[in-house]
């Protein structure tokens, strides 16, 4: 997804009043992440006609440029800490009321100049747990007329439930879906899902299941295969692993090769996400799995854009249950989840 793109799908979302409260941009926070969070301010403050919004040289896109815009907070992490902590979020100790504009203080207030208010954080990463959890709430329901763009490249670093409250927006110019066997058979399995019919759920379930299945007996093989090279390589100084290092080594080989077919997962609904922000008759937006559009348009149309932005959630919630807790019923997990999802 090139910048221009995403910068496309933000501005559609805001003409047609459908702007996602949180975004999250994955892209340098320094280059072009730290950019693009600026251009969305500017485009959402200028005072241009909106079609040609961001003009770049009315004196609210100068300022937002400037950071001089009062609707306009950039936060990000402490020099001395490189961590964003709870003091830049509200006072505490080491911040008093009044020592500076407090994220949530600020996100609390009435805007300065009536319009819309834009909280950027560069390097979202770096939010220590503790202000995390501060601004969840805040981040699933923004005050009204406001908006927050998290800017990072370490999205993996981040909380999931932070992550899951955004709509994520990769810049990387090219960015290609990783090549894998799994990606195209998790998305033809989920072009045929329904909510609709229990069967159906219950078939995309299994199926998905099957995928992992396949995955463990792969796990099995190329870890032999590996500790037969191993082995010929240097027959002398070989000594073989024991029976739980085994088990150990290819339950880590099957979690890598499960993590590739949550991002499918993951992929297919973002895709969704994407469509249902766009206002009826908008080209499409890129998308990671263009060859099945027809049915991801489908999907989009059916389900409103509230409960669409939170399908990356559900997947995150199916990977969390069988991944965290270890349970392996894993067509139990798809199909408690799936039963919502379109
Ligand atoms: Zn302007």
């Amino acid at each position: 997804m090139q910048s221009s793109a995403a910068f496309d799908i933000v501005r559609a979302g805001w003409r047609s009043g459908r702007l996602a409260h949180s975004y999250l941009v994955v892209g340098n926070p320094r280059t072009e992440g730290g950019t693009f969070a600026r251009r969305v301010a500017s485009m959402m403050l200028c005072e241009e006609d909106p079609q040609r919004a961001p003009c770049g040289s009315c004196s609210a896109c100068r300022r937002v440029e400037s950071g001089a815009h009062p609707d306009v907070l950039v936060i990000e992490p402490e020099k001395a800490s490189r961590r964003i902590l709870v003091g830049a979020i509200r006072p505490d100790a080491d911040n008093p009321p009044g020592s500076r504009r407090f994220f949530l203080e600020w996100a609390n207030q009435k805007s300065f100049e009536g319009g819309w208010k834009i909280g950027i954080m560069l390097f979202a990463d770096r939010l220590n747990e503790q202000a995390a959890n501060i601004i969840l709430k805040t981040l699933e329901e923004p005050p009204e007329n406001t908006c927050f763009l998290l800017v990072t490249d370490r999205p993996d670093e981040m909380l999931p439930t932070i992550i899951s409250r955004c709509q994520r927006l990769d810049l990387a110019s090219g960015r290609t879906p990783p090549a894998e066997p799994w990606r195209s058979r998790v998305a033809s399995i989920l072009s045929e899902h329904s909510p609709r019919s229990v069967l159906r759920t219950a078939a995309t379930a299994s199926r998905l299941a099957a995928v992992f299945d396949e995955i463990k007996t792969l796990a099995e093989e190329e870890n032999e295969a590996e500790i037969r090279a191993r082995s010929s390589a240097d027959p002398d100084h070989w000594s073989a692993p024991s029976k739980d290092d085994m088990k150990a080594m290819v339950k880590n080989r099957e979690k890598e090769k499960r993590a590739a077919v949550y991002q499918a997962m993951q992929d297919w609904y973002r895709d969704i996400v994407a469509l249902s922000a766009m206002p009826p008759g908008s080209q499409d937006p890129p998308l990671f799995f263009p060859e099945f559009r027809d049915a991801l348009a489908e999907r989009a149309a059916n389900v409103s854009f509230r409960v669409a932005s939170r399908l990356p959630e559900f997947v995150q919630e199916m990977r969390s249950r069988i991944e965290d807790r270890n349970i392996n019923k894993y067509d139990f997990v798809f199909s408690h989840w799936l039963a919502w999802m379109p």
